[in-house]
């Protein structure tokens, strides 16, 4: 056993080293295939556990996502990961449905019946957004529609009052300043991959992952640690520089380390800052692209709020686009719902205590069901992410950095760089494998 040991440790020093940045999705699955390439890897992760956007906290005794995740049909790059890590049957499908709340009263949406009885358009709105909706979900790219406005293009296919109805609130409720400056291929993509998340035509199925994302994860981390991966938590990059054209150094909070190979998965922003030799014209490129934040709320409850997984919420008197009700997803002891206040993160709301969003969210919640009273709420928790979304504008290709950056050795990149498909795991994963390929 000590000898077989020593020869995995021999074997190992004589690996070329990579570096990863950041232990989210990308991060942990970068290692993986990194590994199965032949490389020793080290991966850097500032939080005290891993996962990233993906990691877990615990909700009163019950171990469940920062921020709800649902897997997709599309997810492709998961479901094989899934099989390479040999827990494909930890994947669970369910019937799933969406709703919308406008103005105090709850629609069905999200199949042709749910719009045929929909009473707040005319027949000739309802076809139009059938159609739109059908075309959508069979196009292969949006390259068409790549220079447009999802306000503009949206107003094209269904007309100005069905988007005013329909979409405006929704999205200046999470992209406020930026609403009209975000990608028509980009909402395309996203209608697309829920839009095709079906079992039948009347049916949405969407997946989680039993035991949530955390089960992914662990299984990547345990992968990693088996073939003499190092994870450093708690751990801060502070600099990546160059020696020479074959190293660079990895500065932390806490030590330093040589590597031949780096890859950096943490958000672009945090770049220029993180890399001083990058030229000037690549720190510009990073810093242009901007994010808004999340300030996402997560209720452990006593009672089932309604029957849908999604409820869009259209309201003068609700602050929030919609909340998430993942237990009516994945299988939980309780009622789990998360209500997510996305916001440019320099929003004066963005800075306001957590008790403040756990009770105007509650308030919501009570005034969504009327049933649900305040000791019904059994346990609330915040959290926060500076860079959580990525804007997208029209023609945003042109503005994606290059992944191999002038430093060689050194490839960046994160959720932003697999546009126009919007930040996902599954996206991340299949990023991450790009990178490795890259090697
Ligand atoms: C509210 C919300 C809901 C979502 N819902 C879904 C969903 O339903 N389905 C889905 O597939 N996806 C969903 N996502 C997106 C999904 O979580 C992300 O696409 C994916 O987890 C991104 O992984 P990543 O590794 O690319 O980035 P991240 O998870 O952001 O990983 C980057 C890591 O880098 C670390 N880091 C940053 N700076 C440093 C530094 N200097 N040194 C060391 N480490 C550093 C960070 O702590 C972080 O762990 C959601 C995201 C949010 C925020």
């Amino acid at each position: 056993m000590m000898k077989n040991t020593q020869t995995l440790s021999l074997n190992s020093r004589m690996k070329k080293r990579i570096a990863i940045i950041g232990a989210g999705a990308m991060g942990l699955s970068a290692a993986y295939y990194a590994i199965k390439k032949g490389y020793r890897v080290s991966i850097f992760e500032v939080d005290r556990i891993p996962g990233g956007m993906a990691a877990h906290f615990d909700l009163d005794g019950m171990s469940i996502e920062r921020f709800y995740h649902f897997i997709c049909k599309s997810d492709k790059h998961t479901f094989q990961l899934l099989d390479d890590l040999c827990i494909r049957e930890k994947l669970i499908w369910k019937e799933t449905k969406m709703g919308y709340f406008i103005s105090g009263k709850h629609y069905s949406w999200g199949n042709p019946l749910a719009l045929l009885f929909f009473p707040l358009m005319n027949i000739f709105e309802k076809i139009r957004y059938g159609f739109f909706v059908f075309f959508l979900t069979k196009k292969k790219d949006f390259n068409d529609i790549e220079h447009l406005t999802m306000k503009d293009w949206m107003i094209s296919k269904l007309g100005k009052r069905v988007y005013s109805l329909m979409w405006e609130r929704l999205s200046k409720l999470k992209f406020y300043e930026y609403t009209d400056k975000i990608s028509a291929s980009w909402i395309a993509t996203r209608i697309k991959r829920i839009g095709n998340s079906r079992k039948s035509i009347m049916k949405e199925e969407l997946g989680y992952i039993d035991g949530g994302s955390e089960t992914l994860v662990n299984a990547l981390v345990k992968f990693i640690e088996k073939h003499d991966g190092e994870i450093f938590l708690s751990t801060q990059v502070k600099e990546v520089l160059s020696i020479d054209d074959t190293h660079m150094k990895v500065i932390t909070d806490k030590n330093e380390h040589t590597f031949e190979k780096v890859i950096s998965t943490i958000p672009t922003p945090l770049i220029s800052k993180m890399v001083p030799q990058l030229t000037d014209e690549e720190k510009q490129n990073y810093d242009s692209i901007e994010n808004i934040g999340v300030v996402c709320v997560v209720h452990k409850i006593k009672k089932q709020i309604t029957e849908n997984f999604w409820l869009n919420i259209i309201d003068e008197d609700f602050e929030i686009p919609g909340i998430i009700e993942f237990s009516n997803l994945r299988k939980v002891d309780a009622g789990v719902v998360y209500v997510p206040y996305y916001m440019p993160i320099t929003n004066s709301k963005f800075i306001k205590p957590d008790d403040f969003f756990i009770n105007e969210s509650r308030k919501y919640i009570c005034k969504i069901n009327k049933k649900i009273k305040k000791e019904d709420f059994l346990f609330s928790y915040v959290g926060r992410l500076k860079y959580s979304q990525p804007i997208c504008e029209p023609n945003f290709y042109e503005k994606i950095p290059c992944v191999q950056t002038s430093i060689k050795g050194l490839q960046i990149a994160d959720t932003c760089f697999y546009y126009p498909e919007d930040r996902g795991i599954s996206e991340s994963i299949g990023f991450a494998k790009k990178m490795v390929n890259n090697l």
